[in-house]
């Protein structure tokens, strides 16, 4: 087994950056005190460093001098608009905005690796990219941070990220080669009737009978077009028309979420549903707007990369820990790095209890801060050993 020890001195210092950034949680693209923290550090440390890369992104690389591949390591660096209902004594203290995704983690976590292989450097090989990037929740950052040249100057080889997770076990490395996180879209969709009187509907085309013929026979996409073996997601999460009980309304408004396990079911899913809706339409005699909005890409781990995730699991933590996780339908913006370098994303298991067993996005997320210890000596793990291989 490989032993990567982390002093007490540095434990003590992820710890209390992570309720550092707990206690100051920043919205996509907002993360001016996150990006700076994470500056001054690897800039104290002597990372070379580079900031405002898609606003709010920071960048450390470390160059050792030595042959070897560029590798890249990714933490996400923002929260969500929830209000915290936990009362630790490191939580939010700005309302409406909270670290319930676990991003602060990820932060603490790469900032104590950069410090530990900073120390170990003369084991070094390649070259190190530390990447801090803004607005993984539904914006997108990791798309901006790769249109931005992230993997291009120095060209990176390979790519890799951690997210905590409340649905394994403090310390379980859960990995997967291929697919594991899906594709996410959205649709937004206009039915557009002829309003009238709630008696006479023969002389109206209603939007709401339209809508409810469209939001029952959409799921036929899954069932009767998408492969039985391949998962697939369309749910409807809003609708709005109508004003009062006998008014039969002009429109209906309609946003949903659609998700996918490969580029193909995706790319298939988009014109299937209009179709779906374009039938119930010439039912009724309505009309429509369809849009559909391509948002994140299937996550598509590379095998080698993946197997020697697994293998740095088991060397450091011993083969329980070191676990095949199950496919999941969330989506995950790492997808965009991994759509141009291979690579992998793995999950890193932090609860012990019920309240460390919440689900994301939960107002009471909280996690086993244990876990940390094995998130930074995964990373440097990962950055001694990755730029080594071919
Ligand atoms: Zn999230
Ligand atoms: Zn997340």
């Amino acid at each position: 087994m490989t032993v990567i020890s982390i002093s007490s001195e540095v434990l003590d210092e992820v710890v209390a950056t992570r309720r550092d950034l707990h206690a100051h949680p920043e919205l996509a693209f907002e993360e001016v005190r996150t990006a700076g923290v994470v500056e001054r550090r690897l800039a104290a440390l002597g990372y070379e460093v580079r900031t405002g890369i898609a606003k709010t992104g920071v960048v450390g690389i470390l160059r050792s001098g030595r042959p070897g591949r560029t590798v890249l390591l990714r933490a996400d660096m923002d929260a969500l608009p929830i209000e915290e209902t936990n009362s630790l004594p490191f939580r939010s203290t700005v309302a409406g905005k909270m670290h319930a995704c676990g991003h602060d983690t990820h932060v603490a976590i790469l900032l104590g690796a950069a410090r530990v292989l900073m120390e170990r450097r003369a084991e070094l090989a390649g070259t190190l990219v530390l990447c801090f990037q803004p607005a993984e929740e539904g914006k997108g950052g990791g798309r901006e941070m790769v249109n931005a040249g992230v993997l291009g100057e120095p060209r990176v080889d390979a790519a890799f990220g951690l997210h905590i997770s409340s649905n394994y076990p403090t310390g379980v490395i859960a990995w997967r080669p291929g697919p594991f996180f899906a594709s996410s879209d959205s649709i937004e969709i206009t039915i557009r009737g002829r309003g009238g009187h709630g008696a006479s509907p023969h002389e109206s085309i209603d939007p709401i009978f339209t809508a409810a013929q469209f939001i029952t026979s959409v799921q036929q996409v899954v069932s009767r077009n998408v492969s039985p073996v391949e998962p697939a997601v369309v749910t409807i999460g809003s609708i709005h028309g109508g004003t009062t009980h006998n008014v039969i309304p002009d429109s209906v408004h309609l946003l949903g979420t659609v998700r996918a396990f490969s580029a193909e079911v995706r790319e298939a899913m988009s014109e299937r549903i209009e179709r779906v809706l374009s039938a119930a339409c010439r039912g009724t005699g309505a009309e429509y707007d369809y849009e559909y909005l391509w948002r994140y890409p299937v996550t598509v781990n590379d095998a080698k990369e993946t197997a020697l995730v697994a293998e740095v699991a088991r060397d450091l933590f011993g083969e329980g820990r070191s676990i095949q996780g199950e496919r999941t339908m969330g989506a995950e913006d790492f997808s965009f790095f991994l759509e141009r370098v291979p690579g992998s994303y793995f999950l890193l298991g932090a609860s012990s209890s019920p309240e460390t067993s919440k689900p994301h996005h939960n107002a009471s997320f909280a996690i086993d801060e244990c876990a940390l210890e094995s998130g930074v000596q995964m990373m440097v793990a990962l950055a001694l050993e990755a730029p080594r291989r071919s």
